[in-house]
């Protein structure tokens, strides 16, 4: 945030504490705050920086995210990757600061990467735990000051500067970073407190702030719910999401003993709770059988094998199994006695059918979240904000 022209802080005053004064405190200290530091350190140099965090044990999220590998980039990057916002404001994002100039930052600070297809970039070591020293060592070196568990509470502008308080102090900063996160795994402290900062500035938030890549409920009933561990490709669609094309994706479907998981379902998750979130009444549709319709309405002509027999060319047993009972049919019965009526509604539950949703599985099992501060209020070329 650039200084602050108007209304002193509330806490100055001639009895309140003299607070200690900084260039730059960025608030959060994790992937965004700490790479910001550095960005600001090496901006211009004898600037004092503090970077503040709430949390006790330093960037928790970096620590799991890629099952504990870190997979902190992908080598081809454009705004179709991205959800929210326009495309071209993304896009203009994206060239201020271009994949090629991440990999060299973390070349600088001696992160050796290596790629996965379809590139995917990951720490040589393969250790989340290198990428977060990676930035803490590069902090240090800048001459950067990390300073947490310091939870900031209050961010107030005034003429002299931003204050910001909390229950370990107070300190007023020229300029103000917020890299405060969003509402994904509360636990590594990143629990939304971040907007009310933002508010308390001036800015708007989104209408729906919910989470991204999370996991979905079913009804109690669902047969899936049965069969946890199980896992197949699959291609998933919101119906009902508006107008357009219904958002779909293709990947792993995991049943669990709550609903479904798995890349297909996280990646679709977002487009379903912000249909809901709109007042639509979006609904999810899993076709199991990414090989077409039409491949498995010509495999149940065959006069040959059974129902179960055909569905588990394709899909585990368990799965077949379940998705029998769904329409009705005995997996062992001969397929020259599948009448039309069951055979339709074989197709419609295995291609089309409609898993009963009944909500996620909270902020504690998001990976990210959709939406927040909209990007109309921030300077697109620096991110600085318009407030
Ligand atoms: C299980 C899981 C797996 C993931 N896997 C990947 C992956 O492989 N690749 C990938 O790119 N992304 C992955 N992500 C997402 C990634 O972790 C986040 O996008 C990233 O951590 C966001 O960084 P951030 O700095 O913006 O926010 P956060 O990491 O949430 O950090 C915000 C920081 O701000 C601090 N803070 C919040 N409020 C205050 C306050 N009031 N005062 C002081 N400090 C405060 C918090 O303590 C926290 O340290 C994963 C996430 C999860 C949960």
């Amino acid at each position: 945030m650039p200084p602050p022209t108007s209304s002193r802080p509330s806490l100055e005053g001639a009895d309140a504490p003299v607070p200690e004064v900084v260039d730059l405190a960025v608030v959060g200290a994790s992937a965004a705050g700490l790479w910001a530091a550095l960005a600001a350190a090496r901006a211009e140099a004898g600037l004092r920086i503090v970077a503040l965090d709430g949390a006790r044990h330093l960037g928790a999220k970096i620590l799991v995210s890629g099952g504990g590998r870190c997979n902190l980039g992908h080598r081809q990057v454009s705004e179709r990757d991205y959800r929210g916002s326009t495309p071209p404001a993304i896009r203009q994002v994206l060239r201020r600061f271009p994949v090629s100039a991440t990999l060299d930052r973390f070349r600088e600070l001696g992160l050796d990467l290596h790629e996965e297809p379809p590139g995917k970039l990951y720490p040589a070591t393969e250790r989340a735990r290198s990428v977060l020293e990676a930035l803490v060592g590069g902090l240090r070196r800048a001459g950067v000051e990390l300073r947490h568990p310091f939870r900031v509470e209050r961010l107030e502008g005034g003429t002299s500067g931003f204050l910001l308080a909390g229950p370990q102090g107070l300190l007023t900063a020229r300029r103000v970073i917020l890299a405060t996160g969003g509402r994904a795994l509360p636990k590594s402290g990143s629990d939304g407190r971040g907007y009310a900062l933002a508010r308390a500035m001036g800015h708007e938030t989104t209408a729906a702030i919910h989470p991204a890549l999370v996991p979905l409920l079913l009804e109690e009933g669902c047969r899936l719910r049965t069969i946890p561990g199980t896992a197949a490709e699959a291609r998933v669609r919101v119906l009902g999401a508006g107008r357009g094309k219904p958002p779909r994706t293709r990947g792993a479907v995991l049943c669990t003993h709550f609903g479904i998981s798995g890349p297909a379902v996280l990646d679709i998750s977002r487009h379903y709770l912000a249909a809901e979130a709109s007042g639509q009444a979006p609904q999810l549709e899993i076709d199991w059988w990414p090989a077409g319709r039409d491949e498995l309405e010509r495999r149940l002509l065959e006069r040959h094998g059974t129902v179960g027999g055909t569905l588990r060319e394709r899909l585990p047993a368990r799965l077949a199994q379940v998705l029998a009972a769904d329409a009705a049919v005995e997996p062992g019965l001969p397929l020259h006695r599948l009448d039309r009526s069951a055979r339709r509604r074989l197709l419609a539950v295995v291609t089309e059918g409609i898993v009963p949703v009944t909500g996620h599985r909270g902020w504690h099992k998001a990976e990210t979240t959709a939406g927040g501060i909209p990007l109309a209020q921030l300077r697109l070329e620096t991110l600085e904000s318009r407030c």
